[in-house]
C-alpha cells in the first residue's frame, strides 16, 4: 500500500474552487464572478497593449540573459516599485530608508514580510479585518504569526463598522501588527475615508501599533494611482515605519506573472539596510531568488514615461469599466423592483461587490442559473458585462423576492 494512503481528499480552495465548479458546468448562460480577475467586455481574459510592448522591447533586446536575479530579485524594480506606492517626492525614499525587494506577486510579499517579522519583530500577533481575504489567516499562521481579527464590516448597513474597528484596535496589545487594506478592500468593497484613515493613523501610531498594508489594487478602485496610495503615505509622511505589500497582478493584469514587492519603510538607511541583510536570510531558502521576465516588464513600463502613462490610461479604462459594471446591476435591480437597499454596489469599490447575499441564496443561483460566486455572496464586478448584468438582475431577484 502507499505510505500515503491515510490521506484524506483536500477540499478545493474556497475562492479558486468556484472556478473548478463553472468549468464543470456545460451551461451556456454559465457565469463566473469569483476569482478576482478582469474581464473585457466581452468576458475575455486582458493582456494590456504596454505590456505586450514592453515584452517585445524586451525580446528584441539581444543582450538580455538569463542569469539567476540577486535574491532580492530586480534593484530597478524595487526602486521604481517603491516609487509607485510612496510616490516620487517620498522622503523615506530620498533618505535612503526604504527597502523593497522583489517577490511572488502579493502573496509572496505577505508571506515574506509575516516571516520576517515573525523571526525579528517583538509582537507576534497581527490582526486582519473581520471579513477578509481568505488567504490571509493561512499566510500569516504559516509565517509563524499569531492572527486576530478587528471589526471591519457592518452588514447591517453593508459598510464599514468604524466604531467597531476603532475599538479593536484600541483594545489591540501595543505593538501588535495591524494589517490594511490600501485600498478596495476584499471581499467588502468597503473602504475608510481619508478623514477615517487619519483617525486609524492616530490610534496605531499613539498605541505602537505596526501597519502592515497589503495594496493588491492600487489604481483599481479609483483609477488613480496616486488616490489609492493616499492611505499609504499618510503613514509615511508621519515618519513612523511600516511594511508594504505590492501586486502588480491586477492593475497591469500579470496574474500568472507573479510579480510583486515588498518594502519596508523604517526610522533610518542604517536600519534599511539590516532590513535588508535579513530580508535576504527569509528568502534564499524560501525560493532562492525571484523570476526576472514580470519583473522585467514592470521596469520597462515603468521607467518609461510614455508607457507609463499608456499604463495609467489602460488602468484607468479597467476601473471605469468596474465602476460602470456597478451602475449597470445597480440599475437593473431597480428598473426590476428588487425589494431592498441595493446601493451599495454602487457605493463600494474596487473589483468586488459584498452583495450581502447569503449562502443559501447564492447556492440557488448557482444552481437556476448557473451564476458562480464565493458563498460568503461575493461577486467579481471584473467579471460582469452587459450582455450578462440581465441574467445576474434577474438571479438577484428572484433570490431576494
Ligand atoms: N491581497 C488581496 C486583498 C487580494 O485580493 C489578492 C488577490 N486576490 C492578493 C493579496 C494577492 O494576489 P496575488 O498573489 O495574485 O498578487
Amino acid at each position: 500500500g502507499s505510505v500515503f494512503a491515510h490521506l484524506v481528499q483536500a477540499p478545493e480552495d474556497p475562492i479558486l474552487g468556484v472556478t473548478v465548479a463553472y468549468n464543470k458546468d456545460p451551461s451556456p448562460v454559465k457565469l463566473n464572478l469569483g476569482v478576482g480577475a478582469y474581464r473585457t467586455e466581452e468576458g475575455k481574459p486582458l493582456v494590456l497593449n504596454v505590456v505586450r510592448k514592453a515584452e517585445q522591447q524586451l525580446i528584441n533586446d539581444r543582450t538580455r540573459i538569463k542569469e539567476y536575479l540577486p535574491i532580492v530579485g530586480l534593484v530597478e524594480f524595487n526602486k521604481l516599485s517603491a516609487k509607485l506606492i510612496l510616490g516620487a517626492d517620498s522622503p523615506a525614499i530620498r533618505e535612503n530608508r526604504v527597502t523593497t525587494v522583489e517577490c511572488l506577486s502579493g502573496t509572496g510579499s505577505l508571506r515574506v514580510g509575516g516571516e520576517f517579522l515573525a523571526k525579528h519583530y517583538h509582537q507576534k500577533t497581527i490582526y486582519i479585518t473581520q471579513p477578509t481575504w481568505g488567504n490571509h489567516p493561512k499566510i500569516f499562521t504559516l509565517a509563524g504569526l499569531t492572527v486576530k481579527t478587528y471589526r471591519y464590516y457592518d452588514p447591517s448597513t453593508r459598510g464599514l463598522n468604524f466604531q467597531g474597528l476603532i475599538e479593536d484596535l484600541g483594545a489591540a496589545t501595543p505593538g501588535s501588527i495591524v494589517l490594511l487594506h490600501a485600498c478596495a478592500h476584499n471581499p467588502t468593497g468597503v473602504d475608510p475615508t481619508i478623514q477615517q484613515w487619519e483617525q486609524i493613523r492616530q490610534l496605531m501610531r499613539s498605541k505602537g501599533l505596526m501597519p502592515f498594508f497589503d495594496s493588491a489594487y492600487q489604481g483599481f478602485a479609483s483609477g488613480s494611482l496616486d488616490a489609492d496610495a493616499k492611505p499609504i503615505r499618510m503613514f509615511v509622511a508621519d515618519g513612523g515605519e511600516c511594511l508594504v505589500a505590492q501586486s502588480y497582478a491586477k492593475n497591469m493584469g500579470l496574474y500568472g506573472e507573479r510579480v510583486g514587492a515588498l518594502s519596508i519603510v523604517c526610522k533610518s538607511s542604517d536600519v534599511a539596510g539590516k532590513v535588508e541583510s535579513q530580508l535576504k536570510l527569509v528568502i534564499r531558502p524560501m525560493y532562492s531568488s525571484p523570476p526576472i521576465h514580470g519583473a522585467s516588464i514592470v521596469a520597462v513600463i515603468l521607467r518609461d514615461r510614455n508607457l507609463f502613462n499608456e499604463w495609467t490610461l489602460e488602468l484607468k479604462a479597467m476601473a471605469d469599466r468596474i465602476i460602470s459594471m456597478r451602475k449597470q446591476l445597480f440599475e437593473a435591480l431597480r428598473a426590476r423592483g428588487t425589494p431592498g437597499d441595493w446601493s451599495h454596489i454602487i457605493k463600494q469599490i474596487g473589483m468586488f461587490t459584498f452583495t450581502g447575499l447569503n449562502p443559501a441564496q447564492v447556492s440557488y443561483m448557482t444552481k437556476e442559473y448557473h451564476i458562480y460566486m464565493t458563498s460568503d455572496g461575493r461577486i467579481s464586478m471584473a467579471g460582469l458585462s452587459s450582455k450578462t448584468v440581465p441574467h445576474l438582475a434577474d438571479a438577484i431577484h428572484a433570490v431576494a423576492t
